[in-house]
């Protein structure tokens, strides 16, 4: 197969890979992109876009559950819910598949050229991609890499069976009647309530003294009651022992010295995603690592001249939108922009029910920096959308300098807030003042007045509190 040179090669087309490639087509660059899964990454195949539309479907199928159940106060009625969730599978499916698609003709758009297969590095500026018709080399200038992130298996629980990751979870076509969930994070806490509104029942086991650990209690709170109302145990301090000799149960013991048999028809296991930085032939490369994560400085650049690397390949938040801003940025500064990264912060949501944002720094945060701060929070008890939409649970919380009212973070907990990070992420990231925000006449009614309010409250004259 003939060699094939170019100016960047990209190795990967995650959220962090395509975008990058796309971005250097636009400018210019004469770019190839290796992937050898499809377009779109862990992030558009088995992960944000498919998890977010079976927990979709899951609140979709409890509230009808509930209406038919006669708990809904609106006065709606339903007969008999049930769901296909094979149906619900090739539903996701679609989607992404048309995402992956939309990724695909994109790139194509941009005159990248996609090289489907697994790369492998020769040298600091050669690597070999195993294709289905043969090996195809490529020589590049600039090398990005963004091969991106995979689960974490447990020893004592190693993938297969009963076992499962987020990725198995997600193509399950039958609803499993007991489900144990093994951490209480990210993936473990939004598809643990998403399988209890579809109808299993969940325990879910977590080894530290509480869920979702990245976030503080007070916004955690109202997940917690979520997963008590579902009917989802939740074992705090509770180290998992392995599956039983009979292979139905999972054992665990508590934090209290209880032995735990939790009868399981699966056993998903959440408990983080590591960077892949093997198989691609880093051996032949001499790059500085940065723990478990490729060392990157403020550019994306590695230690060794001409190769990049952007998104969870480098470290935490392993986000997607991380990932993208990233790779936005390393192909212009390959095309000849100078680029830094100058991000004041990185929004974080999740999608459990109710949904958690935090943008920039939380109170603890503040202070530990040593901050004085001033801090404005309003529940959405108080806010008339939020009754409409029978999501009176949470608030929006801002923290600012008490000096001069600069917002430092902004966090909230509530249905359907994840809309709110965008407002939450501009106030930051433009160096709004209180006053900025208060001063911004918000649409009635919304959800977002809440913002307006916690703002208000901070300079201690919020008006519907
Ligand atoms: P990836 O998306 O992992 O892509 C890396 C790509 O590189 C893959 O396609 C892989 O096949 C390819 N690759 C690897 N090695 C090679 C090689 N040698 N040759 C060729 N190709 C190679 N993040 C959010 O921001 N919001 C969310 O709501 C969210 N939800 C998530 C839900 C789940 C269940 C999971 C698992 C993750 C979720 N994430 C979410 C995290 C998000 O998916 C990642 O942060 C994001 O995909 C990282 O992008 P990336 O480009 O770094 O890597
Ligand atoms: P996570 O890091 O969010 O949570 C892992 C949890 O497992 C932690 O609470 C940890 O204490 C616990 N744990 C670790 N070892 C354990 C053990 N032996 N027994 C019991 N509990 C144990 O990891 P995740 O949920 O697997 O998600 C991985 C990453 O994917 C996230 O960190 C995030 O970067 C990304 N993600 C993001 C979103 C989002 O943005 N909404 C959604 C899903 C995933």
């Amino acid at each position: 197969m003939k060699e094939i040179t170019c100016k960047l090669l990209v190795i990967g087309a995650g959220p962090g890979g395509y975008v990058c490639a796309i971005r250097a087509g636009q400018l210019g660059v004469d770019t190839v992109i290796v992937e050898m899964a499809k377009p779109g990454g862990t992030c558009l195949n088995i992960g944000c876009i498919p998890s977010k539309a079976i927990i979709h479907a899951a609140d979709d199928f409890a509230k009808t559950v509930a209406m038919a159940a006669g708990r809904n106060a609106m006065g709606i009625k339903a007969d008999n819910p049930a769901i296909d969730l094979a149906k619900t599978m090739a539903w996701k499916d679609g989607i992404t598949g048309r995402l992956t698609m939309g990724v695909s003709s994109l790139l194509k758009k941009a005159g990248v050229k996609i090289v489907v297969g697994r790369a492998k590095f020769r040298d600091g500026k050669t690597v070999a991609v195993e294709t289905e018709t043969g090996e195809q080399v490529i020589r590049a200038e600039n090398i990005v890499i963004a091969t991106g992130s995979a689960p974490v298996e447990l020893p004592m629980l190693p993938f297969g069976g009963k076992v499962i990751s987020s990725t198995g979870a997600l193509s399950l076509t039958e609803v499993p009647e007991r489900l144990a969930v093994v951490g209480a994070g990210y993936i473990g806490l939004e598809l643990g309530l998403a399988f209890a509104k579809l109808g299993s029942k969940v325990t879910i086991v977590e080894a530290l003294d509480r869920i979702l650990p990245l976030y503080d209690t007070q916004l955690t709170q109202p997940v917690a009651r979520r997963l008590a109302a579902l009917g989802v145990e939740v074992l705090l301090g509770t180290k998992v022992k392995g599956p039983s000799s009979n292979g139905e149960a999972l054992l665990a013991k508590t934090g209290s010295g209880e032995e735990r048999r939790i009868a399981a028809d699966r056993i998903l296991v959440t408990v983080g995603r590591k960077p892949v930085t093997e198989g691609w032939g880093r051996e032949e490369l001499e790059l500085d690592m940065d723990g478990r994560f490729l060392r990157i400085d403020e550019q994306c650049r590695t230690s060794m001249r001409g190769i990049y690397a952007i998104g969870d390949v480098t470290g935490e938040p392993m986000l997607a939108h991380r990932a993208m801003a990233q790779g936005e940025m390393v192909a212009e500064i390959i095309s000849g922009k100078r680029r830094s990264w100058d991000k004041r912060a990185i929004p974080a949501v999740c999608f459990t029910d109710p949904e958690i944002v935090s943008v920039g720094m939380s109170p603890d945060e503040a202070k530990a920096a040593g901050r004085e701060i001033k801090i404005g929070q309003f529940p959405f008890s108080a806010n008339g959308r939020a009754m409409t939409l029978s999501a009176e649970e949470g608030f929006v919380r801002v923290v600012a300098r008490a000096d001069n009212h600069l917002v430092l973070g902004i966090q909230g907990v509530g249905a359907g807030i994840s809309e709110l990070s965008a407002a939450f992420g501009i106030a930051v990231e433009m160096g709004a003042r209180l006053e900025d925000i208060a001063g911004t006449i918000h649409a009635h009614p919304t959800q977002s007045e809440a913002f307006a309010e916690s703002a208000l409250k901070a300079l201690g004259h919020a008006l519907h509190v």
